[in-house]
């Protein structure tokens, strides 16, 4: 019988990607999206990536715990992925108290539905990178101490350590994948990657000249959606769960990462992207730079693609949509 796992957030971008992997791998992949007025736009990423006709959609929401029970009961998964979350940062100022509920009080909910009606179940909790905020050290891995610097980092920490929490009060299968940013053609257009190379397919197409953007001095450590996932399944495979950081090893800044992006496309950078107040944040994370040594030994997982590959794949991708 093939294995059953249900994942939150499926209508996201990692909740593509990783349906595609684990449909490829067999399982029986279940989807939990939330009711929508506008359900064709809501799948939209699933149809993109080809596996709409094979998940399971199933109704429930993170902030609803009865759903969530519900859900959990009637699939009976052997995996769990809590992928779901308000997710973007520059939004968790403006929406506070909901990125508490969903990002932090929703794990709340997830695990005690876990608990409760699937305790043999394996849960992976998505936890971030940007928990290490103002960093405390130069390249960090899972002994670097968190210092949040967002309303949604402290919401993630608060997921996280209630996830080692019931792995140690209740002995459940649960750990989390301290990742580091992860982009795709499937990136929302909010987050910086996705805006730029939307924006050079534009101004290549002749339907734009300028991108604003904020703080272009800030490093990242980008890597590619497609092998985050992948670590996220092997994360689960391990007899015992854990706690591990995923990412490249590489920081760039987003200046770098915009001529990167242009470059793609035969542009110069520095003649369409225009820096805005607007853009910038209360506070920032300056930089961030992961050591995933502790996954690769563990289970020999290594990012496969390169930051320019990846740019390269985005911006074609936006041209494409932009009808070039
Ligand atoms: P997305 O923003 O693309 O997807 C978020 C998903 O959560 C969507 O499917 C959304 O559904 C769903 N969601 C939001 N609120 C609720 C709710 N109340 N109940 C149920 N579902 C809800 O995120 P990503 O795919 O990029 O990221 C996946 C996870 O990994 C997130 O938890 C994110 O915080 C975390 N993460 C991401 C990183 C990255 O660089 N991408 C880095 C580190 C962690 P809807 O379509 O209805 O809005
Ligand atoms: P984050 O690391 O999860 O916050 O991912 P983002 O892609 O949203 O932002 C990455 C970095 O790019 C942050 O340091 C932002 O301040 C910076 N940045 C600069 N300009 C922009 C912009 O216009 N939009 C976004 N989203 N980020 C920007």
């Amino acid at each position: 019988m093939s294995r059953k796992a249900l994942i939150t957030g499926v209508t996201g971008q990692d909740g593509a990607y990783l349906a595609e992997l684990l449909l490829n791998k067999g399982y029986e992949v279940y989807g939990m999206v939330r009711r929508s007025a506008s359900p064709e736009a809501m799948l939209e990423r699933l149809r993109w990536i080809g596996v709409i006709d094979r998940v399971n959609i199933v109704l429930g929401d993170l902030l609803d715990l009865s759903s969530l029970i519900r859900v959990v009961r009637d699939v009976q998964p052997d995996e769990i992925y809590n992928l779901a979350a308000q997710s973007f940062v520059g939004a968790s100022w403006d929406q506070p108290h909901l990125t508490g509920s969903v990002t932090a009080l929703g794990v709340t909910n997830i695990l005690e539905a876990v608990r409760i009606e699937a305790p043999k179940a394996r849960f992976y909790q998505a936890s971030s990178s940007e928990m290490y905020g103002r960093v405390q050290e130069p390249i960090q891995s899972e002994t670097t101490p968190f210092y949040p610097r967002s309303p949604y980092a402290v919401a993630k920490m608060y997921g996280h350590w209630l996830t080692v929490n019931y792995r140690e009060s209740y002995g459940l299968h649960a750990s989390c994948g301290i990742l580091f940013n992860h982009e795709s053609p499937l990136r929302g257009l909010e987050f910086v990657t996705r805006k730029v190379t939307d924006a050079v397919a534009q101004i290549k197409l002749g339907k734009a000249d300028k991108v604003e953007l904020g703080n272009l001095d800030a490093k990242r450590d980008w890597g590619h959606a497609r092998d985050y996932v992948d670590a996220m399944w092997r994360i689960l495979q391990q007899d015992t769960p854990d706690d591990y950081v995923i990412a490249t090893g590489r920081t760039v800044t987003v200046r770098e990462m915009c001529d990167i992006a242009f470059k793609a496309a035969g542009l110069n950078y520095e003649d369409h992207v225009v820096v805005s107040e607007k853009f910038f944040r209360p506070a920032e994370v300056d930089i961030l730079l992961g050591d995933p040594a502790k996954a690769k030994n563990a289970f020999g997982w290594e990012p496969t693609t390169t930051l320019e590959q990846m740019m390269t794949e985005m911006v074609q991708a936006d041209l494409k949509r932009h009808g070039g």
